[in-house]
């Protein structure tokens, strides 16, 4: 009898403990993707993505004699109907870690199981599953450091290979079409501006890795900072929907560093911030949507969205020169450097204000490597609000940032074309994909800063030194 194989945000075929146990059976597999509520909950940005994703699995499914089955409903009772119609007696997926996820598949595990189905959940997002890492009294960690040294040497298994064979079923079940379920319909921006920076799939994955442990993870030290420089894997995106496996970066990473490529150390641990983020996520899920610390809960944070300087901090119109181009830069790709998302993240809650939860939604809108754990983890820890934050008196001044990660301007003039004489190709593509509505255009005057360095700065630690909070 078939095994159902439920793909979710895993969409690769080697580095896949679930799906190389599923193979190794020797019985007959069927791939299926649900677009269910998890689906229709995403932001504009990754449910694009995921469509794109979707597509290039597909085929890589296609090549190896299989198949991606897309149906759309409730996960319990599409998969319920798909064990009906295949005489399947077993589903299995790997693990996912969010609340709702979590409610989700215990739930399916237990209605299927009462039916006598073997319903079974592997590992695979992961390096270290969540409840394996507990400090010396048992508790989880709340501070990245001594997380990373309880878990740095710790053996990881090898990847699995991508299956040679998937084994097919006699025949198939009845699939829906992807490109009906309109994946990208959200996506009310100049998609093909973004297009042009995404390039989905295993393969693309494996070669970026491959690419970057060959080169750029010498310098990664130094210039992983540098939003001018390509110097950092550019892995998110494929983490995000599983595309790539933890374990296969893992081994590469450990590799270059037997081979001594000095930046090596450093990308691991950046790694394993993703690890944390997971960690921290499953054990406290209110890092999602409450302040991590309750103690920030009467903040005077602003939420109107309306708000002439949340739309300006959106649109890259705030007059903060490394802010506006970290902001274009993800509305043009989809993504932003890491230095970027600090200074940006920065800039809203302290010099503007506003509440990180206004940041980490416009993000979860944009970002083609939305992840809910990093996101998270990483807008509550610019705020201040978060386990193992800065300190809320750490202001980033996006100028002396700017002067010191973007030195003689490339970044800046990458994304912003306003008062440029010869402006960028990219810095003129972000207006092809921004709406009509923003009325903006490349020959506008570039804004006075909405709120300068100096007064940002002042008036948030002000109220944070006078908090009766
Ligand atoms: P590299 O520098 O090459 O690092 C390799 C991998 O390590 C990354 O792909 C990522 O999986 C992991 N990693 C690196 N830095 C971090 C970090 N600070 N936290 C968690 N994991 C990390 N990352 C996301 O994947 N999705 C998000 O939605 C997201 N939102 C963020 C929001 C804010 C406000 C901040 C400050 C950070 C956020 N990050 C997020 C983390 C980080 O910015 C990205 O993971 C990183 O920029 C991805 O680029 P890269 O793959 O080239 O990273």
């Amino acid at each position: 009898n078939p095994i159902l194989f439920w793909f979710r945000r895993d969409l690769r075929l080697s580095d896949h403990p679930g799906f190389a146990a599923a193979c190794a059976t020797k019985r007959p597999v069927i791939p299926i993707f649900i677009h269910d509520g998890q689906v229709d909950a995403l932001g504009a940005a990754p449910k694009w993505r995921l469509g794109l994703g979707l597509a290039a699995f597909a085929a890589r499914l296609d090549e190896k004699g299989s198949r991606l089955i897309l149906r759309r409903g409730n996960a319990l009772e599409t998969l319920r109907a798909l064990v009906a119609e295949t005489g399947a007696t077993a589903i299995w997926w790997s693990r996912a870690y969010d609340p709702d996820a979590i409610a989700r598949d215990s739930e399916i595990k237990q209605s299927l199981g009462q039916t006598g189905l073997d319903a079974r959940s592997f590992a695979g997002h992961l390096l270290f599953e969540p409840w394996t890492v507990s400090t010396g009294e048992g508790k989880p960690y709340r501070v990245y450091s001594p997380f990373w040294r309880a878990v740095k040497s710790r053996d990881v298994a090898a990847p699995d290979r991508a299956p040679a064979q998937i084994p097919a079923p006699e025949s198939w079940p009845q699939s829906d079409k992807l490109e009906d379920w309109r994946l990208g319909a959200a996506m009310n921006r100049g998609a093909e501006v973004v297009r042009a920076h995404v390039s989905p799939g295993e393969e693309a994955a494996l070669d970026r890795l491959y690419r970057f442990c060959g080169g750029a993870i010498e310098t990664y030290k130094n210039d992983r900072n540098r939003p001018d420089l390509d110097a950092t894997s550019n892995l998110s995106e494929y983490l995000s929907l599983g595309e790539i496996g933890p374990r296969r970066i893992w081994q590469a990473g450990l590799r270059a560093r037997e081979e001594g490529a000095s930046g090596a150390e450093h990308f691991l641990k950046e790694l394993v911030w993703r690890e944390f983020a997971y960690h921290l996520m499953y054990h406290t899920p209110e890092l999602l949507n409450r302040n991590w610390r309750p103690d920030w809960d009467g903040f005077p944070w602003k939420t109107d969205e309306r708000a002439a300087e949340i739309k300006a901090w959106k649109r890259g119109r705030t007059g903060m020169a490394f802010v506006d181009a970290a902001m274009r830069e993800m509305y043009g790709t989809g993504r932003m450097h890491n230095r970027a998302r600090m200074v940006v993240a920065s800039y809203l809650t302290k010099h503007l204000m506003t509440h990180w939860k206004v940041g980490m939604d416009w993000f979860e809108d944009c970002l083609v490597d939305w992840d809910p754990a990093s996101n998270a983890m990483g807008w509550q820890w610019v705020a201040g609000s978060g386990p193992d934050a800065a300190p809320y008196f750490r202001v980033f001044n996006p100028e002396t940032q700017a002067e010191k990660f973007d030195p003689d301007g490339t970044y800046r003039r990458r994304w912003i074309a306003e008062g440029q004489a010869d402006p960028t190709k990219t810095a003129l593509s972000y207006f092809d994909a921004i709406p009509r509505s923003w009325a903006m255009s490349p020959g506008d005057d570039y804004p006075a800063p909405i709120v300068s360095a100096r007064d940002g700065r002042a008036a948030a630690l002000n109220a944070y030194e006078n908090r009766d909070f």
